[in-house]
Protein backbone atom coordinates (compact mmCIF):
# COMPACT_ATOMS: atom_id res chain seq x y z
CA UNK A 1 0.00 0.00 0.00
CA UNK A 2 1.88 3.31 -0.62
CA UNK A 3 1.07 6.36 1.96
CA UNK A 4 -1.76 8.12 -0.20
CA UNK A 5 -3.86 5.00 -0.36
CA UNK A 6 -3.08 4.99 3.97
CA UNK A 7 -4.78 8.17 3.97
CA UNK A 8 -7.85 6.89 2.51
CA UNK A 9 -10.75 4.47 3.10
CA UNK A 10 -12.56 2.08 0.81
CA UNK A 11 -15.17 -0.02 0.64
CA UNK A 12 -15.53 -3.84 1.64
CA UNK A 13 -18.70 -5.63 1.26
CA UNK A 14 -16.97 -8.97 2.58
CA UNK A 15 -14.81 -8.95 5.53
CA UNK A 16 -13.08 -10.82 7.43
CA UNK A 17 -10.96 -9.98 10.56
CA UNK A 18 -9.33 -13.30 11.64
CA UNK A 19 -7.89 -14.28 15.33
CA UNK A 20 -8.28 -10.56 17.23
CA UNK A 21 -8.88 -10.20 20.80
CA UNK A 22 -12.20 -8.37 21.13
CA UNK A 23 -13.04 -5.84 23.93
CA UNK A 24 -16.65 -4.62 24.15
CA UNK A 25 -19.04 -3.39 26.82
CA UNK A 26 -19.79 -6.36 29.90
CA UNK A 27 -19.36 -9.12 27.70
CA UNK A 28 -15.63 -11.59 28.36
CA UNK A 29 -12.34 -11.07 26.06
CA UNK A 30 -12.85 -13.29 23.43
CA UNK A 31 -9.84 -14.28 20.60
CA UNK A 32 -11.86 -14.37 17.66
CA UNK A 33 -13.03 -13.99 14.28
CA UNK A 34 -15.48 -11.52 12.68
CA UNK A 35 -17.32 -11.35 9.62
CA UNK A 36 -19.04 -9.41 8.19
CA UNK A 37 -21.08 -8.36 4.40
CA UNK A 38 -22.65 -5.50 3.38
CA UNK A 39 -21.58 -3.54 6.68
CA UNK A 40 -23.09 -5.58 9.14
CA UNK A 41 -21.64 -8.76 11.19
CA UNK A 42 -22.52 -12.53 9.94
CA UNK A 43 -20.97 -14.04 12.56
CA UNK A 44 -18.29 -13.91 15.48
CA UNK A 45 -16.24 -17.46 16.67
CA UNK A 46 -14.24 -19.19 14.05
CA UNK A 47 -14.81 -18.09 10.37
CA UNK A 48 -16.38 -20.33 7.59
CA UNK A 49 -13.75 -22.10 5.34
CA UNK A 50 -15.04 -21.04 2.24
CA UNK A 51 -15.68 -17.51 3.44
CA UNK A 52 -15.22 -14.95 0.72
CA UNK A 53 -13.94 -12.02 0.34
CA UNK A 54 -10.55 -9.54 1.96
CA UNK A 55 -9.16 -11.40 4.93
CA UNK A 56 -7.25 -9.54 7.88
CA UNK A 57 -4.94 -10.75 9.71
CA UNK A 58 -5.42 -9.35 13.51
CA UNK A 59 -3.58 -11.56 15.41
CA UNK A 60 -2.26 -9.50 18.45
CA UNK A 61 -4.45 -6.79 17.78
CA UNK A 62 -7.32 -5.54 20.16
CA UNK A 63 -10.59 -4.85 18.37
CA UNK A 64 -13.09 -2.35 20.13
CA UNK A 65 -16.11 -0.85 19.25
CA UNK A 66 -15.60 1.81 17.14
CA UNK A 67 -14.05 5.12 18.96
CA UNK A 68 -16.47 8.06 19.33
CA UNK A 69 -15.22 11.71 20.17
CA UNK A 70 -18.11 13.58 21.32
CA UNK A 71 -16.09 17.30 21.47
CA UNK A 72 -14.66 18.46 18.10
CA UNK A 73 -14.50 21.56 16.06
CA UNK A 74 -14.28 21.31 12.52
CA UNK A 75 -14.27 24.67 11.60
CA UNK A 76 -16.03 24.51 8.84
CA UNK A 77 -17.89 26.86 7.28
CA UNK A 78 -15.92 29.73 7.95
CA UNK A 79 -12.64 28.59 8.85
CA UNK A 80 -11.78 26.54 6.49
CA UNK A 81 -8.29 27.64 6.43
CA UNK A 82 -7.84 26.09 10.04
CA UNK A 83 -9.96 22.46 9.64
CA UNK A 84 -12.69 21.68 7.02
CA UNK A 85 -15.63 18.51 7.86
CA UNK A 86 -13.41 16.53 5.39
CA UNK A 87 -10.02 16.97 6.77
CA UNK A 88 -11.33 16.67 10.39
CA UNK A 89 -13.11 13.76 9.70
CA UNK A 90 -9.82 12.14 7.77
CA UNK A 91 -8.21 13.37 11.31
CA UNK A 92 -10.53 11.16 13.17
CA UNK A 93 -10.55 8.85 10.97
CA UNK A 94 -6.49 8.46 11.31
CA UNK A 95 -7.11 8.66 15.26
CA UNK A 96 -8.92 5.34 15.38
CA UNK A 97 -12.32 7.34 15.50
CA UNK A 98 -15.49 6.18 13.60
CA UNK A 99 -17.81 9.08 14.73
CA UNK A 100 -17.56 12.51 16.32
CA UNK A 101 -19.78 15.47 17.09
CA UNK A 102 -19.08 18.67 16.21
CA UNK A 103 -19.42 22.02 17.90
CA UNK A 104 -21.32 24.92 16.18
CA UNK A 105 -18.87 27.63 16.61
CA UNK A 106 -18.33 28.29 13.22
CA UNK A 107 -19.76 31.32 10.52
CA UNK A 108 -22.62 31.26 9.78
CA UNK A 109 -23.16 29.34 13.89
CA UNK A 110 -25.54 26.31 13.61
CA UNK A 111 -28.02 27.73 14.96
CA UNK A 112 -30.95 26.30 12.89
CA UNK A 113 -32.02 23.21 10.57
CA UNK A 114 -30.53 24.19 7.05
CA UNK A 115 -26.96 24.55 8.97
CA UNK A 116 -27.49 21.18 10.52
CA UNK A 117 -28.63 19.50 6.79
CA UNK A 118 -25.23 21.12 5.54
CA UNK A 119 -23.04 19.30 8.02
CA UNK A 120 -24.66 16.20 7.42
CA UNK A 121 -24.78 16.52 3.64
CA UNK A 122 -20.76 17.47 3.68
CA UNK A 123 -20.35 14.29 5.79
CA UNK A 124 -22.61 12.08 4.14
CA UNK A 125 -20.05 9.96 2.10
CA UNK A 126 -17.45 9.71 5.36
CA UNK A 127 -16.13 6.61 7.11
CA UNK A 128 -16.46 8.61 10.11
CA UNK A 129 -20.14 9.06 11.34
CA UNK A 130 -20.51 12.81 11.75
CA UNK A 131 -23.07 14.35 13.88
CA UNK A 132 -23.60 17.93 14.42
CA UNK A 133 -24.48 19.80 17.38
CA UNK A 134 -26.32 22.85 17.22
CA UNK A 135 -25.75 26.22 19.50
CA UNK A 136 -28.00 27.28 22.15
CA UNK A 137 -28.25 30.82 21.11
CA UNK A 138 -28.96 32.36 17.87
CA UNK A 139 -25.43 33.30 16.54
CA UNK A 140 -23.98 32.45 19.71
CA UNK A 141 -25.55 35.68 21.24
CA UNK A 142 -26.26 34.61 24.69
CA UNK A 143 -29.97 35.75 24.59
CA UNK A 144 -32.36 33.65 22.46
CA UNK A 145 -32.90 30.52 22.56
CA UNK A 146 -32.71 28.73 18.88
CA UNK A 147 -35.21 26.66 17.63
CA UNK A 148 -33.83 23.47 19.69
CA UNK A 149 -37.14 21.09 18.81
CA UNK A 150 -36.29 22.14 14.44
CA UNK A 151 -32.56 21.67 14.77
CA UNK A 152 -32.91 18.08 16.83
CA UNK A 153 -35.94 16.82 13.67
CA UNK A 154 -32.80 17.42 11.40
CA UNK A 155 -30.10 15.66 13.33
CA UNK A 156 -28.48 17.74 16.11
CA UNK A 157 -27.37 15.05 19.08
CA UNK A 158 -26.94 17.88 21.79
CA UNK A 159 -27.11 21.78 21.73
CA UNK A 160 -23.88 23.85 22.95
CA UNK A 161 -22.86 27.41 22.92
CA UNK A 162 -18.86 26.06 23.35
CA UNK A 163 -16.39 28.24 23.30
CA UNK A 164 -18.89 30.42 25.09
CA UNK A 165 -20.37 29.92 28.59
CA UNK A 166 -24.24 29.95 28.71
CA UNK A 167 -23.65 33.29 31.19
CA UNK A 168 -27.75 33.94 31.85
CA UNK A 169 -28.67 31.55 33.47
CA UNK A 170 -32.33 32.12 32.70
CA UNK A 171 -31.15 31.32 28.86
CA UNK A 172 -29.29 27.61 30.85
CA UNK A 173 -32.89 27.51 32.49
CA UNK A 174 -34.94 27.23 29.17
CA UNK A 175 -32.66 25.49 27.50
CA UNK A 176 -32.36 22.78 29.98
CA UNK A 177 -36.44 22.31 29.92
CA UNK A 178 -36.09 22.07 25.97
CA UNK A 179 -33.52 19.86 26.22
CA UNK A 180 -35.28 17.30 28.63
CA UNK A 181 -38.44 16.95 26.22
CA UNK A 182 -36.16 16.42 23.76
CA UNK A 183 -34.12 14.21 24.96
CA UNK A 184 -30.46 15.67 24.25
CA UNK A 185 -28.36 17.61 26.17
CA UNK A 186 -27.11 20.79 26.76
CA UNK A 187 -23.27 20.87 26.47
CA UNK A 188 -21.73 23.78 28.82
CA UNK A 189 -18.30 25.37 28.42
CA UNK A 190 -18.07 26.14 32.37
CA UNK A 191 -16.39 29.31 32.29
CA UNK A 192 -17.11 32.92 34.57
CA UNK A 193 -15.92 35.05 32.20
CA UNK A 194 -15.85 38.18 34.72
CA UNK A 195 -13.19 35.31 36.53
CA UNK A 196 -11.36 34.50 33.55
CA UNK A 197 -11.16 37.92 32.04
CA UNK A 198 -7.90 38.26 29.13
CA UNK A 199 -6.31 35.34 31.28
CA UNK A 200 -4.14 33.08 29.10
CA UNK A 201 -3.35 30.18 31.55
CA UNK A 202 -3.84 28.71 35.09
CA UNK A 203 -3.88 31.54 37.52
CA UNK A 204 -0.90 30.64 40.42
CA UNK A 205 2.69 30.49 41.23
CA UNK A 206 3.32 29.36 37.57
CA UNK A 207 1.66 32.44 35.81
CA UNK A 208 3.34 34.89 38.41
CA UNK A 209 6.87 33.51 37.50
CA UNK A 210 5.70 33.81 34.07
CA UNK A 211 4.33 36.97 34.36
CA UNK A 212 1.21 35.91 32.57
CA UNK A 213 -2.30 36.99 33.19
CA UNK A 214 -4.08 33.73 34.96
CA UNK A 215 -7.53 32.03 34.88
CA UNK A 216 -8.14 31.11 38.24
CA UNK A 217 -9.68 27.66 38.80
CA UNK A 218 -12.92 28.96 40.61
CA UNK A 219 -13.97 30.70 36.67
CA UNK A 220 -14.56 26.60 36.10
CA UNK A 221 -16.10 25.68 39.35
CA UNK A 222 -18.74 28.76 39.95
CA UNK A 223 -20.32 28.14 36.67
CA UNK A 224 -20.47 24.18 37.16
CA UNK A 225 -21.93 24.91 40.37
CA UNK A 226 -24.33 27.43 38.98
CA UNK A 227 -24.95 24.68 36.16
CA UNK A 228 -25.55 21.79 38.54
CA UNK A 229 -28.60 24.03 40.21
CA UNK A 230 -30.07 24.52 37.28
CA UNK A 231 -29.87 21.41 36.11
CA UNK A 232 -31.44 19.48 39.14
CA UNK A 233 -34.29 22.62 39.18
CA UNK A 234 -34.97 21.74 35.43
CA UNK A 235 -34.39 17.81 35.66
CA UNK A 236 -32.76 18.33 32.47
CA UNK A 237 -29.92 16.60 30.67
CA UNK A 238 -26.45 18.50 31.34
CA UNK A 239 -23.26 17.36 30.01
CA UNK A 240 -19.78 19.41 31.30
CA UNK A 241 -17.67 20.01 28.92
CA UNK A 242 -14.14 19.70 29.06
CA UNK A 243 -13.30 19.29 33.06
CA UNK A 244 -9.94 20.96 33.95
CA UNK A 245 -10.51 21.15 37.88
CA UNK A 246 -10.69 19.00 41.08
CA UNK A 247 -13.49 21.67 42.43
CA UNK A 248 -15.46 20.83 39.26
CA UNK A 249 -14.72 17.05 40.13
CA UNK A 250 -16.23 17.79 43.71
CA UNK A 251 -18.94 19.24 42.45
CA UNK A 252 -19.95 16.84 39.96
CA UNK A 253 -19.69 13.91 42.10
CA UNK A 254 -21.77 15.40 45.00
CA UNK A 255 -24.54 16.23 42.07
CA UNK A 256 -24.31 12.51 40.74
CA UNK A 257 -24.74 11.36 44.45
CA UNK A 258 -28.00 13.30 44.78
CA UNK A 259 -29.16 12.42 41.50
CA UNK A 260 -28.85 14.90 39.03
CA UNK A 261 -28.75 14.10 35.42
CA UNK A 262 -25.54 15.53 34.94
CA UNK A 263 -22.06 13.97 32.52
CA UNK A 264 -18.84 15.38 32.11
CA UNK A 265 -16.06 14.94 30.26
CA UNK A 266 -12.33 15.70 30.29
CA UNK A 267 -10.10 15.55 27.31
CA UNK A 268 -6.68 13.80 27.37
CA UNK A 269 -4.23 16.95 28.20
CA UNK A 270 -5.77 17.67 31.07
CA UNK A 271 -4.77 14.17 32.73
CA UNK A 272 -1.34 13.91 31.27
CA UNK A 273 -0.18 17.36 31.17
CA UNK A 274 -0.13 20.67 33.71
CA UNK A 275 0.45 24.20 33.94
CA UNK A 276 4.34 23.67 33.59
CA UNK A 277 3.74 22.74 29.86
CA UNK A 278 3.28 26.65 29.22
CA UNK A 279 6.80 27.01 30.57
CA UNK A 280 9.03 28.63 27.52
CA UNK A 281 5.68 30.71 27.17
CA UNK A 282 4.50 27.25 24.72
CA UNK A 283 1.28 28.55 22.97
CA UNK A 284 1.02 24.86 22.01
CA UNK A 285 -0.19 24.76 25.68
CA UNK A 286 -2.76 27.44 25.66
CA UNK A 287 -6.38 26.43 25.69
CA UNK A 288 -9.25 27.16 27.40
CA UNK A 289 -9.71 25.85 30.13
CA UNK A 290 -6.01 25.94 30.75
CA UNK A 291 -3.99 23.25 31.88
CA UNK A 292 -3.76 23.32 35.96
CA UNK A 293 -1.91 21.71 38.92
CA UNK A 294 -0.85 18.53 39.30
CA UNK A 295 -3.47 18.28 41.95
CA UNK A 296 -6.20 19.25 39.73
CA UNK A 297 -4.56 16.62 37.34
CA UNK A 298 -4.56 13.56 40.06
CA UNK A 299 -8.26 14.86 40.95
CA UNK A 300 -9.21 14.12 36.97
CA UNK A 301 -7.38 11.18 36.92
CA UNK A 302 -9.24 9.92 40.39
CA UNK A 303 -13.09 11.18 38.73
CA UNK A 304 -11.77 8.91 35.23
CA UNK A 305 -11.94 6.02 37.72
CA UNK A 306 -14.59 6.07 40.09
CA UNK A 307 -17.08 7.23 37.26
CA UNK A 308 -17.42 10.73 37.78
CA UNK A 309 -15.93 11.78 34.68
CA UNK A 310 -18.20 9.90 32.20
CA UNK A 311 -15.85 10.88 28.96
CA UNK A 312 -12.84 11.50 27.57
CA UNK A 313 -12.86 13.71 24.52
CA UNK A 314 -10.54 16.02 22.78
CA UNK A 315 -12.17 19.07 22.30
CA UNK A 316 -10.05 19.40 19.08
CA UNK A 317 -9.60 22.72 18.13
CA UNK A 318 -7.79 23.78 14.83
CA UNK A 319 -5.69 26.44 14.52
CA UNK A 320 -3.48 28.18 11.93
CA UNK A 321 0.29 28.82 12.49
CA UNK A 322 0.04 32.00 12.41
CA UNK A 323 -2.78 31.87 14.81
CA UNK A 324 -0.08 29.98 16.89
CA UNK A 325 3.46 31.51 16.19
CA UNK A 326 3.16 34.57 18.27
CA UNK A 327 3.44 35.99 21.42
CA UNK A 328 1.65 34.49 24.30
CA UNK A 329 -1.04 36.58 25.01
CA UNK A 330 -2.46 37.07 21.56
CA UNK A 331 -2.00 33.66 20.29
CA UNK A 332 -5.37 31.37 20.05
CA UNK A 333 -6.69 28.87 22.79
CA UNK A 334 -7.26 25.37 21.65
CA UNK A 335 -5.17 22.54 20.83
CA UNK A 336 -5.29 19.54 18.28
CA UNK A 337 -6.04 16.11 19.70
CA UNK A 338 -7.64 13.58 17.02
CA UNK A 339 -4.74 11.80 16.16
CA UNK A 340 -2.92 11.90 19.20
CA UNK A 341 -6.25 11.09 21.99
CA UNK A 342 -5.84 7.10 21.53
CA UNK A 343 -2.11 6.71 21.39
CA UNK A 344 -1.89 9.20 24.83
CA UNK A 345 -4.68 7.58 26.78
CA UNK A 346 -3.14 4.04 25.82
CA UNK A 347 0.18 5.15 26.98
CA UNK A 348 -0.38 7.31 29.91
CA UNK A 349 -3.64 5.66 31.37
CA UNK A 350 -3.67 1.84 30.47
CA UNK A 351 -0.27 0.87 30.02
CA UNK A 352 0.03 2.79 33.65
CA UNK A 353 -2.39 0.70 34.80
CA UNK A 354 -4.60 3.71 35.99
CA UNK A 355 -7.51 2.38 33.72
CA UNK A 356 -7.99 -0.63 31.40
CA UNK A 357 -8.87 -0.94 28.26
CA UNK A 358 -12.47 -1.81 29.06
CA UNK A 359 -12.82 1.87 30.87
CA UNK A 360 -11.18 3.16 27.67
CA UNK A 361 -13.89 1.68 25.92
CA UNK A 362 -16.33 3.35 28.17
CA UNK A 363 -15.19 6.58 28.09
CA UNK A 364 -14.08 6.27 24.37
CA UNK A 365 -16.78 4.74 22.50
CA UNK A 366 -19.79 3.67 24.40
CA UNK A 367 -20.34 6.64 26.92
CA UNK A 368 -20.58 9.45 24.74
CA UNK A 369 -22.72 7.53 22.24
CA UNK A 370 -25.49 7.14 25.23
CA UNK A 371 -25.12 10.36 26.28
CA UNK A 372 -25.97 11.65 22.31
CA UNK A 373 -28.81 9.11 22.54
CA UNK A 374 -26.72 7.24 19.55
CA UNK A 375 -26.77 3.08 19.05
CA UNK A 376 -23.96 1.67 20.67
CA UNK A 377 -21.64 -0.69 18.65
CA UNK A 378 -20.80 -4.36 19.64
CA UNK A 379 -20.00 -7.86 18.54
CA UNK A 380 -23.50 -9.27 17.87
CA UNK A 381 -24.56 -10.80 14.84
CA UNK A 382 -26.69 -8.51 13.02
CA UNK A 383 -25.18 -5.31 14.11
CA UNK A 384 -23.63 -2.90 12.44
CA UNK A 385 -19.61 -3.33 11.62
CA UNK A 386 -18.38 -0.55 13.77
CA UNK A 387 -14.72 -1.15 15.31
CA UNK A 388 -11.80 0.41 15.99
CA UNK A 389 -8.47 -2.12 15.33
CA UNK A 390 -5.29 -1.26 17.60
CA UNK A 391 -2.10 -2.23 17.95
CA UNK A 392 -1.64 -1.85 21.78
CA UNK A 393 1.97 -1.48 22.15
CA UNK A 394 3.37 -0.35 18.79
CA UNK A 395 5.76 2.69 19.33
CA UNK A 396 5.45 6.12 17.58
CA UNK A 397 6.58 9.24 17.84
CA UNK A 398 3.78 11.88 17.20
CA UNK A 399 4.80 13.66 14.02
CA UNK A 400 2.63 16.50 13.53
CA UNK A 401 3.57 17.38 9.69
CA UNK A 402 1.86 13.75 9.02
CA UNK A 403 -1.51 14.40 10.77
CA UNK A 404 -4.24 14.44 8.35
CA UNK A 405 -5.68 17.15 9.86
CA UNK A 406 -5.08 21.03 8.40
CA UNK A 407 -3.35 21.91 12.10
CA UNK A 408 -0.37 20.98 13.72
CA UNK A 409 -0.97 22.93 17.29
CA UNK A 410 -0.31 19.94 19.23
CA UNK A 411 1.33 19.78 22.56
CA UNK A 412 2.54 16.53 21.76
CA UNK A 413 4.81 16.63 19.06
CA UNK A 414 7.78 14.44 19.26
CA UNK A 415 6.02 12.05 21.78
CA UNK A 416 7.09 8.90 21.86
CA UNK A 417 3.94 7.21 22.74
CA UNK A 418 3.18 3.08 22.01
CA UNK A 419 -0.32 1.66 20.96
CA UNK A 420 -2.34 2.83 18.08
CA UNK A 421 -4.96 2.89 15.49
CA UNK A 422 -4.04 0.35 12.72
CA UNK A 423 -7.60 0.51 11.30
CA UNK A 424 -11.49 1.84 11.64
CA UNK A 425 -14.09 -0.26 10.08
CA UNK A 426 -17.73 1.64 9.94
CA UNK A 427 -20.48 -0.37 7.93
CA UNK A 428 -18.79 -1.20 4.75
CA UNK A 429 -16.19 1.74 5.05
CA UNK A 430 -12.93 0.54 5.96
CA UNK A 431 -9.85 1.97 6.69
CA UNK A 432 -6.41 -0.04 6.92
CA UNK A 433 -2.51 1.55 8.00
CA UNK A 434 -1.56 -2.03 9.63
ZN1 LIG B 1 -15.13 24.91 25.33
Amino acid sequence: MNSQNQNKAAKESSLCLKGGRLVGAGDKDQQADIWIRDGVIQGIGEAPCDFKGRNIDCRGKIIIPGLFDMHVHLREPGFEDKETIQSGADAAMAGGFTGLACMPNTQPVIDNRAQIEFIRRQARDHIVDVHPIGAVSKGLNGKELTEMGDMAGAGAVAFSDDGKPVERSGLLKNALEYSRMLGRPVIDHCEDLTLSESGGMNEGAESTRLGLKGIPSISEDVMVARDLLVAEYTDGPLHIAHVSTAGSVRLIREAKARGVKVTAETCPHYLVLTEEAVREYNTRAKMKPPLRTEKDRKALVQGIQDGTLDVIATDHAPHTIDDKDTEFDSAAFGIIGLETALGVILTRLVQEKIIDIRQLVEKMSLNPRRILGLDLPGFKKGLKANFTVLDPEKPWVVNANEFLSRARNTPFNGWKLNGKAVGVVNGTGIWWNG
